[in-house]
């Protein structure tokens, strides 16, 4: 299997991570769009979220749970944003299940 989060997962892509437990890892976004760009990526494979199932709905918990204790160890007091692209409409370009943590400014206009 050709992945590029497998492989930063298993250390033999290198990535800058800010935070790992059993069940996830994150790491620095290569091509930051906020003073903090993290992605908060689960350790099993999963495609995308359209690819959930029952037996991953802990795993998804974990994921938020990790974005808590991300804000804590980067400061962001004021708060941040997680984002998940889900396939070709919402442009996903990795197919590895991955959340985007954004913070550390203002982010101004909502879209939603
Ligand atoms: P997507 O568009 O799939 O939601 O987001 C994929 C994200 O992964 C992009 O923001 C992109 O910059 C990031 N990315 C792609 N390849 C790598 C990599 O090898 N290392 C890191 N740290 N980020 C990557
Ligand atoms: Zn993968």
């Amino acid at each position: 299997m050709d992945c590029v989060f497998c492989e930063i997962i298993k250390g033999n892509i290198p990535s800058t991570k800010v935070y790992e437990d059993e069940f996830v890892t994150a790491f620095n976004d290569l091509n930051p769009q906020m003073p903090v760009h993290v992605l908060i990526v689960p350790k099993k494979h999963i495609a995308s979220a359209n690819d959930l199932t029952e037996e991953d709905a802990v795993l998804v918990g974990k994921v938020f749970l990790a974005a808590k204790a991300i804000a804590e160890k980067l400061g962001l007091e004021n708060g941040y944003r997680i984002i998940n692209n889900c396939g070709e409409d919402a442009g996903q370009t990795v197919k590895h299940l991955h959340f985007h943590m954004l913070g550390g400014k203002s982010m101004g206009e909502k879209i939603i």
